[in-house]
């Protein structure tokens, strides 16, 4: 694997450095509720900044369709960037145009601004090659620093690398290099997965059951096991479409072997409250929301086995107190072998979220807050962000 990086560039003193980040955090009344994305963004932006770049970044943030949403506005993103750099962010509120290039001409060497959101503008998001060369105009390289878009066809990922050089941002290669590691494993490779929906990662399960030892089922995914298997799952929460996707992993009755089910789990009774249950023991009525204590004893030993994990999806709706003990202790679980005896790899939204609780982290070699692009990537999808960035 080659990555065109960043660090290879020469002389940056002076460039006009165009700087595609993933800045798409959650806000609160007008505020940053969440600036992990924007710390894990730093690392990039002061090695630019050091070596005396004119940055311009740019983000998407939310979902504005192509139209000025006042609500998805970068500005509160700048405003805490500014915080966490220490430095001044000018802010222009204009993706392209004259205000951008006025900006752009008068920016000094070691000096940052940011545009608006790159989705209030129709070009980003149809990849339009105009709307692209008006945006990296004055710029003299381009350096992506957004994985997590690199599975989509969108202009400031796509379309703008037919104008400039393109290269990798520190934290982009980093997370290449980590997702790498999955794919050409350490053995055993043990994969936890879980979550809600089946279509985005049985594609995952198909491309790592090669290389993994076990496949460790859970969360909503595993329902749609349980349910091809005719068990009676009461009212949880399945996919009906999913049966054809789930019955490539059978031969006839038995599941492929290494697939791994829960033996147990923990279900909402008809009354409220939460009962363990073995999988012929599930009332009709009865919602499966979370793995049971033998089922996390036997991933246990799985994951106490593994070279290199990799976990994706919680085991249950952990956002409900009475369900959240099956995800936690897999968190806890691959925190404690990651960083050492594993390599470690936790991503996914709700998944980071659950190992946050943990406070265990750091304790895990890469946590990626990428989700369909992490899958995608794992999966061998199409990448069409890293094209001229990183070749096999
Ligand atoms: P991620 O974003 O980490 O990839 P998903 O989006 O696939 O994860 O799924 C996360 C959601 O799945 C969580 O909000 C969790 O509550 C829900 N979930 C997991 N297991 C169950 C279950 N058995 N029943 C209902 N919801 C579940
Ligand atoms: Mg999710």
């Amino acid at each position: 694997m080659k990555i065109t990086t960043l660090k290879n560039v020469k002389n940056l003193k002076n460039k006009v450095v165009f700087l595609r980040v993933d800045f798409n955090v959650a806000l609160n009344k007008g505020k940053v509720a969440e600036d992990y994305r924007l710390v894990a963004g730093l690392e990039t932006i002061n090695f630019l900044l050091e070596r005396g770049a004119r940055v311009v970044v740019a983000t998407h943030l939310g979902d504005p369709k192509g139209k000025i949403v006042k609500e998805l506005s970068v500005k509160p993103v700048a405003l805490r960037l500014k915080a966490l750099l220490k430095k001044p962010v000018k802010f222009i509120p204009e993706v392209v145009g004259e205000k951008v290039n006025k900006a752009i001409s008068i920016l000094k060497a070691g000096e940052l601004m940011m545009l608006e959101n790159l989705r209030f503008h129709p070009g980003e998001l149809t990849n339009d090659k105009k709307f692209a060369k008006e945006l990296v105009a004055q710029a003299d390289i381009y350096v992506n620093d957004a994985f997590a878009v690199c599975h989509r066809e969108q202009a400031s990922v796509v379309a703008v690398k037919s104008f400039l050089p393109a290269y990798a941002g520190l934290l982009l290669e980093k997370e290449v290099i980590a997702l790498n590691k999955v794919l050409k494993p350490t053995k055993p490779l043990v994969v936890i997965m879980g979550g809600a929906k089946i279509s985005t990662k049985a594609p995952l399960i198909t491309k790592l059951y090669k290389t993994a030892s076990q496949i460790l089922l859970g969360g909503a995914l595993a329902n749609n096991f349980f349910k091809y298997q005719k068990l009676e799952i009461g009212k949880s929460l399945f996919d009906a479409d999913s049966l054809a996707e789930v019955k490539k992993f059978y031969q006839g009755k038995k599941l492929a072997s290494k697939i791994i089910l829960p033996l147990d789990v923990v279900v909402k009774t008809r009354k409220g409250t939460a009962a363990v249950r073995y999988l012929n023991e599930v009332k009709s009525g009865e919602s499966i929301l979370d793995i049971g204590p033998e089922t996390i004893a036997l991933y246990s030993k799985y994951i106490k086995a593994a070279h290199t994990l990799v976990w994706n999806g919680p085991m249950g709706k952990f956002e409900e107190a009475s369900f959240k003990h099956g995800t936690l202790a897999i968190a806890l679980l691959v925190a404690s072998r990651a960083s050492g005896k594993a390599f470690g790899l936790v991503g996914g939204g709700e998944t980071v979220e659950a190992l946050r609780l943990t406070k265990m982290e750091q304790y895990v070699d890469w946590v990626s807050t990428a989700g369909g692009a992490m899958l995608t990537y794992l999966s061998g999808g199409k990448m069409p962000g890293l094209v001229k960035i990183v070749s096999k």
